[in-house]
């Protein structure tokens, strides 16, 4: 005989599950299936896009040196400063959990001789990054981007195509988005900006913030990117950087604008746009949900040029480009505008089954119906008729088969129209025909999905 619990015991064990003895690592999430759907949704959009622009998949490590950051990613960052994870392995190795992924790709590139390739070098990524944030709503320790990485060519086609697909691939996603452009210029042009920007700020120096005030010996650029209210309207006055670009610069930024005008993608100027890491050049963009842009949180993504990375590494000099897409910040703005990726696992049939003979029929029957194309669902833990038929309605199958006692004996099987309850008796050796033909349409369809799939 089976133990019922006691009513203390039942308590216990939700009290566990509530405070249970271990729990998740702060800022870190368990993705339970119900969200694996818009992940693998995302995914599949990215990389349909990435392919049909002959962008290559790339997957580098979750460790590296952490010197590829310090150096690649910019001693003043914030990544590197407060948020890296990186700790001394047993061989006394420094090393360091990606907090990005444009870093590890050129270091990918240096190392693999990707420089032979025909250039520019085009690369995908999908993955997960690690930063020691402080946890808030859409900033958490472990998060996912995608990203595109050009490496090679100098073309501002190059710097409008990147941004066209993070562009084309939110579009596809349902969301109305914009990208917020600038350029930083070179560091030539760059340097003789900071002058002009520290000046300008010196005069305001009582008005500035502590972190400001800071900011303004160690990477003055970083102080336009202020989130701080009070600094807004010294921000707003302070010179622009459009001012001070070379001709070069100037005119590789207004090539940019001008291709994003043609692919029709509403970029808006903002002159105050510099980003947080150190490694950009020429171009740098963030991309906005449509609301956003105003209120200054986090964007959806963002990127630009990085002309001078590859070399900083010990490459050679190789102009690149590339955009990293934060996914979680994606999905929930799709859970905020209600858009739900499209259900990629709707069975066309149930099987119902009673009984221990029906139970071990139907496990054959189920590999006749699924190798005849037919998406078959099951309850083969859920004995009686009632509970399964419930569980088809829920699926919403457009028939159940019956497979109960009299059947096996008969040879037959009942079909029933879950839409209006009618039942009809078949050969069970006519199960699949039988079947197929009700779902001929659907099966036509599936077909040639995975004729196209093969080819
Ligand atoms: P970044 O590499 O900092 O330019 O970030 C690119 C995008 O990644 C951001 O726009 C966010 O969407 C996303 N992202 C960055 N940091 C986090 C984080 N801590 N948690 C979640 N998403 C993040």
């Amino acid at each position: 005989m089976i133990k019922k619990n006691t009513k203390e015991e039942n308590t216990e064990r939700v009290e566990k599950s509530k405070n249970p003895t271990f729990q998740l690592v702060r800022g870190t999430k368990d993705i339970l299936p119900d969200e694996q759907s818009y992940f693998l949704w995302i995914f599949d959009q990215v990389r349909a896009v990435a392919n049909s622009y002959g962008f290559s998949l790339i997957e580098t490590p979750i460790i590296e040196k952490t010197n590829l950051f310090v150096r690649g990613v910019g001693k003043q960052t914030d990544i590197v400063e407060k948020e890296m994870f990186s700790f001394t392995d047993q061989g006394n190795e420094n090393l360091t959990l990606r907090p990005e992924g444009t870093a590890p790709v050129a270091r990918a590139y240096i190392e693999h001789g990707m420089v032979t390739w025909p250039q520019p070098v085009k690369l995908w990524y999908f993955g997960k990054m690690l930063r020691h944030e402080r946890p808030q709503a859409g900033r958490l320790r472990e998060f996912h981007q995608f990203g595109f990485e050009s490496l090679g060519s100098d073309d501002p086609m190059i710097d409008a195509q990147i941004i066209f697909l993070s562009y084309k691939i939110m579009k596809q996603l349902g969301l109305d988005v914009s990208v917020a452009i600038n350029s930083i210029g070179t560091e030539e042009c760059r340097n003789q900006y900071k002058k002009v920007l520290v000046d300008y700020f010196r005069t305001k120096r009582s008005e500035l913030s502590d972190e400001a005030k800071k900011l303004l010996t160690k990477n003055p650029l970083r102080i336009l990117d202020s989130k701080d209210e009070n600094l807004l309207p010294i921000i707003e006055q302070a010179p622009q950087i459009f001012d001070y670009l070379s001709n070069a610069s100037r005119e590789h930024f207004l090539k940019v604008m001008d291709y994003l005008d043609e692919l029709d993608v509403p970029v808006i100027l903002k002159p105050t746009l510099v980003r947080g890491l150190d490694y950009y050049t020429k171009t740098v963009f963030e991309i906005w949900s449509g609301e956003e842009e105003t209120s200054r949180q986090s964007a959806l993504g963002g990127g630009g040029r990085y002309d001078d990375l590859v070399e900083l590494l010990g490459g050679r000099p190789t102009p690149a480009a590339g955009v990293a897409v934060g996914v979680e910040r994606v999905i929930s703005l799709l859970k905020e505008k209600n858009i739900t990726p499209p259900s990629d696992y709707q069975p066309d049939i149930f099987v119902a089954q009673l009984g221990e003979e029906a139970k071990r029929k139907s496990l054959l029957l189920f590999e006749e119906l699924r190798s005849a194309g037919i998406k078959v669902a099951e309850s083969l833990s859920k004995e009686g008729l009632k509970s399964q038929l419930e569980k088809a309605d829920k699926l919403k199958v457009k028939y159940a088969i019956i497979l109960g006692q009299k059947e096996i004996l008969d040879g037959t099987v009942m079909l029933r129209d879950m839409e209006n309850g009618i039942q009809e008796v078949i050969d069970m050796k006519k199960v699949v025909v039988e079947v197929k033909k009700r779902l001929e349409k659907q099966i036509r369809v599936q077909a040639e999905q995975i004729k196209e799939e093969k080819v």
